[in-house]
């Protein structure tokens, strides 16, 4: 589990954000990373359960797609967790809320709705116009 920073003055200077838009970012952060831990531990001991029922299941194709899914929705969270991840190296490196893209602020109200956000809400537009183009052509 991951352990919150009891004061804003712990966390390195940002480019962009104040400490305490920082702090608060930093929190809802560890506070997303501790639950995709907390769920990949059930998912794990879900499918460790499944196992001893298998032998006795009729219905073992059941199972298995039952697997299956367990096991895509831990690749989600996997993938989730690394961004989260990510996103609090960013924050160790003070590099935390600037667009990869453009190298301008991302904005705190936008990192709050999406905190692990790497590209500003412009480069994100544009990167989905982008897209829907091409799938139109
Ligand atoms: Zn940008």
């Amino acid at each position: 589990m991951l352990e919150h920073v009891k004061d804003p003055s712990d966390l390195p200077a940002d480019n962009y954000l104040k400490p305490q838009e920082l702090w608060e970012l930093h929190k809802v952060l560890v506070d997303q990373a501790n639950e995709l831990l907390d769920a990949g531990q059930q998912t794990v001991s879900a499918l460790t359960h499944e196992r001893d029922l298998e032998a006795d299941s009729l219905d073992v194709a059941t199972t298995e797609s039952d697997r299956d899914f367990s096991l895509r929705l831990a690749g989600r969270e996997r993938r989730m967790l690394s961004k989260i991840k990510y996103a609090l190296e960013c924050i160790d490196n003070g590099e935390y809320g600037t667009c990869e893209n453009c190298g301008e602020s991302i904005g705190f109200k936008r990192l709050m709705v999406r905190p692990v956000a790497r590209v500003c809400i412009d480069c994100k537009t544009q990167a989905e116009q982008l897209e829907r183009g091409s799938r139109a052509f």
